[in-house]
């Protein structure tokens, strides 16, 4: 096995303790420390917890910094700052905003002379992949993704940062008849609000305007205004009991034609069944930060997405393993 490459991570919510746990069922890698914006003495980790203002002093030490941030308010602070001193991998999934992103630390990732992995997970992540290898496979066809019915951690965050609100959590829910008319090959054209619902459970604050709360939420750009928005309001103790699991999931369907006259309809579907979607977007940066940290030591820098990370690279092993048991 070659170099143990050390990591540092960045943040330590769902994320985080995925990516702590994820570590451990890769060898080829070794977790270095923990770093966050709370007083490290009060988190309990099996990781020596650091604070994020000393994490300079790890220059050198850690080969590669995963973002565990939020990106809603964390990760475009944190992305473009840390691309200046560390190779970096994040899962930043507002994707409307990525192109913007990409470049405020493509900046700092090519100056420092840094490769920073962005927008790695399942959707930015193996989904975006998949659309594109579909894509590329079927010229003529139309593609589609659901999401759901599961917890949009994205979007959870950003309920959970509105003024008034102390806890809430998010659904995306796909309406089941949209993905059958999909599935027929039909090819349908289906607007946002016919594809998925979006439903919330939220725990105000003491005092807090719930039909503020609910306004904001409902019309929040990127994240709910383009979609219906059912909004409850519930006691902690609720949403602690019916609604602590995180799971997800979804699929990606390109539906296509092919031959003389384009008479065969050809489908592709890859899909994703989740217990727990922060434990596995942890899986998939772990896989990113190994092949971020091979780019960067083949002499690569700047900012990547999936698209440009061979696969090849995320695979602990060689080549020629590879080739033998895979291809
Ligand atoms: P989270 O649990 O809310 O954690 C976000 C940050 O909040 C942490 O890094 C942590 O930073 C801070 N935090 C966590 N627990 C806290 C607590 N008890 N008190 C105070 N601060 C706390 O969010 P998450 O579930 O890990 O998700 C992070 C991001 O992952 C999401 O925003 C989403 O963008 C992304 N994501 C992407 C995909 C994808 O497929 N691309 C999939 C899932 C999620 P400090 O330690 O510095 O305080």
């Amino acid at each position: 096995m070659s170099k143990v490459i050390s990591v540092g991570i960045v943040g330590y919510g769902n994320l985080g303790r995925g990516v702590e746990a994820a570590i451990r069922q890769n060898p080829d890698m070794k977790l270095e420390a923990i770093f966050t914006r709370r007083n490290p003495e009060s988190i309990d980790a099996g990781t020596p917890m650091v604070s994020i203002s000393d994490i300079e002093q790890y220059k050198g030490k850690i080969d590669v910094m995963i973002l565990c941030g939020g990106s809603a308010k964390d990760l475009p602070d944190q992305g473009p700052y840390l691309a200046q001193h560390f190779h970096t991998v994040d899962s930043f999934d507002t994707h409307a905003l990525i192109p913007e992103y990409f470049q405020k630390v493509d900046d700092a990732a090519q100056s420092s002379g840094h490769v920073s992995v962005i927008s790695t997970g399942w959707d930015p992540g193996l989904f975006s992949l998949n659309r594109l290898l579909a894509e590329a496979v079927l010229p003529e066809g139309k593609e589609y993704t659901f999401w759901g019915k599961g917890v949009s951690q994205g979007h959870s965050d950003a309920i959970r940062r509105v003024e008034g609100v102390r806890n809430g959590i998010q659904y995306t829910i796909p309406h089941e008849a949209a993905v059958e008319r999909v599935r027929s090959g039909s090819n349908p054209e289906l607007t946002t609000r016919e594809k998925h619902l979006r439903e919330c459970y939220v725990v105000l604050e003491d005092g807090a305007d719930s039909e503020a709360v609910a306004d904001e939420i409902r019309n929040m750009p990127n994240y709910f205004a383009d979609y219906e928005t059912i909004v409850h309001f519930v006691t902690e103790e609720v949403l602690r009991a019916e609604h602590s699991k995180m799971p997800h999931g979804g699929n990606v369907i390109r539906s296509g034609q092919t031959g003389q006259d384009n008479a065969s309809t050809q489908l592709i579907e890859f899909s994703l069944k989740l217990d727990s979607n922060p434990e596995f977007t942890a899986s998939v940066l772990v896989a990113y930060a190994r092949a971020g940290y091979r780019l960067a030591q083949a002499g690569q820098k700047g900012a990547k997405t999936v698209f440009d990370v061979p696969f090849g690279l995320l695979s602990p092993k060689s080549p020629e393993q590879l080739r033998k048991e895979l291809l």
